[in-house]
């Protein structure tokens, strides 16, 4: 064990000592370096050593370097590097952390981190937190509860009765919903299709005025975070038609919510607390290790109906047990990260980490706007939407920023526009980094649009 353990320490330190120089997309030799994969499975094993030296060898070379200091792809944050230290001690404890006499740190340290998340995130702080894989599960997690209690009030328990004859729920969605909202919507028997599409604006928000009417059977799903432009439903809005019709809105804020963990940028949440049900991510901007989300949900009876399990074998006690609030049973203990990225930040350092994204993604507007090219979506967030030009010029620039590789950045269609969209959220960028990539970004772009 211990020569393993020293092993992997030594592997762990050369990569993350190299993740900010590695190029963000490994090579072509690395890539087909991943042939030394494809072997057959052996008769009887290899050594531990020589298997972890492959990993190191082949694996390491074959990542995408998310967890250095220039990846803007996707929203996905790094691994602060206190939260890969806890991670290895989780993992060396292996505990299974669904139900607290299997692992009573592993529920302790989820009941903490549950208090820490509501107050800085400032929700109702007698909420229910059930610590989930990402928010695709933690959207399906509040989506249940959300079912679960609107036909309760009906009579009908679709836990054990089923969907088949149960009273209807409408569902209504905003115009650029999450495709992670829909898989959740289709996981219950909703129905992706089978919704109520809410036009959006030109940043991609739900317009309130145009809300169909709202009754007791009603699930509103809005966004807080739009996946190009960062922009927010007006969920104060939506929340207030909704109590009066006593329907139940749910909110996907995969990385949105964290805006409400800064003075500066809170207004843009505004109406969040009222919600039903929330579901963010950590992995993302509180940067700890994958998989990593939570569902917040203000009824915590409720969720935890949608979320029973009937089993005389699990001896239950009064007190929280984390498996009461989500969909799985066996489970790691993802608190562990999520306590150690809170206790080492402080309120302050969540403060300081998501108003340093969003400076970041001010700077590549100017940079970029200064650089006379069109930045396509009002900057308020951390979100940053390029366009070069003609989508083919927009598209050109995209290819030479993945040839080049020096950070990366991925292309999306943004209001029928193709764009290169930039998502600041990993603690490890500094302003060098931006500066270079700026620099870096602005010389490609020029060399595709003014040839010569
Ligand atoms: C990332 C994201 C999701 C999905 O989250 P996972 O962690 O990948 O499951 C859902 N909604 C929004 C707005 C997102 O940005």
């Amino acid at each position: 064990m211990k020569t393993i353990l020293k092993q992997t320490r030594k592997n762990a330190e050369q990569y993350l000592a190299g993740v900010n120089e590695q190029r963000a997309f490994p090579n072509a030799q690395a890539m087909a370096n991943m042939s030394h994969f494809d072997e057959q499975i052996s008769e009887s094993g290899y050594s531990a050593q020589e298997t972890l030296d492959l990993l190191h060898r082949y694996g390491s070379p074959a990542t995408v370097a998310s967890n250095g200091g220039r990846y803007f792809g996707f929203v996905i944050g790094g691994a602060l590097p206190v939260t890969i230290g806890a991670n290895w001690l989780a993992t060396a404890w292996d505990q299974c952390a669904g139900i607290k006499v299997l692992s009573p740190i592993g529920a302790k340290l989820e009941e903490v981190c549950s208090n820490w998340l509501l107050e800085i995130l400032d929700l109702e702080r007698d909420s229910a937190v059930g610590f989930v894989t990402g928010a695709t599960m933690a959207n399906f997690t509040g989506l249940a509860a959300a079912r679960h209690a609107l036909l309760k009030r009906k009579g009908w328990n679709v836990g054990t009765q089923g969907l088949y004859g149960a009273p209807e729920i409408k569902v209504v969605v905003g115009g650029e919903v999450h495709v992670s909202v829909e898989k959740a919507l289709s996981l219950l028997g909703l129905g992706s299709a089978r919704v109520i599409k809410v036009p959006a604006d030109d940043q991609g928000r739900m317009l309130a005025d145009q809300l169909p009417e709202l009754d007791d059977m009603t699930i509103v799903c809005t966004q807080v975070g739009n996946v190009n432009s960062g922009a927010s439903d007006p969920v104060a809005a939506v929340c207030s038609v909704a109590e009066k019709a006593g329907a139940w809105v749910h909110v996907d804020a995969a990385f949105g919510l964290w805006a409400r963990a800064s003075n500066t940028h809170k207004h843009l949440t505004e109406g969040v607390e009222l919600a039903d049900s929330i579901a963010t991510d950590l992995h993302k901007w509180l940067n700890v290790p994958y998989d990593s989300g939570v569902v917040i949900c203000k009824h915590k009876d409720l969720l935890r109906e949608a979320m029973t399990i009937d089993a005389a074998y699990i001896q239950q006690d009064l007190s929280r047990q984390p498996y009461y609030y989500t969909p799985g049973m066996s489970r790691r203990a993802r608190g562990v990260e999520a306590w150690a990225a809170l206790r080492f930040l402080g309120r302050k350092g969540v403060e300081d980490l998501i108003d340093r994204c969003c400076a970041f993604a001010q700077t590549f507007t100017q940079r970029f706007s200064s650089a006379g090219f069109s930045v396509l979506n009002e900057v308020k967030l951390n979100q940053v939407v390029i366009s070069f030009g003609s989508d083919e010029q927009t598209q050109a620039v995209i290819d030479a920023i993945h040839e080049d590789s020096t950070f990366w950045a991925g292309g999306t269609n943004w209001q029928g526009q193709v764009g290169l969209r930039i998502s600041v959220s990993s603690w490890a960028t500094t302003s060098a980094d931006v500066e270079l990539c700026c620099d870096k970004l602005i010389e490609l772009a020029n060399n595709v649009c003014k040839p010569g």
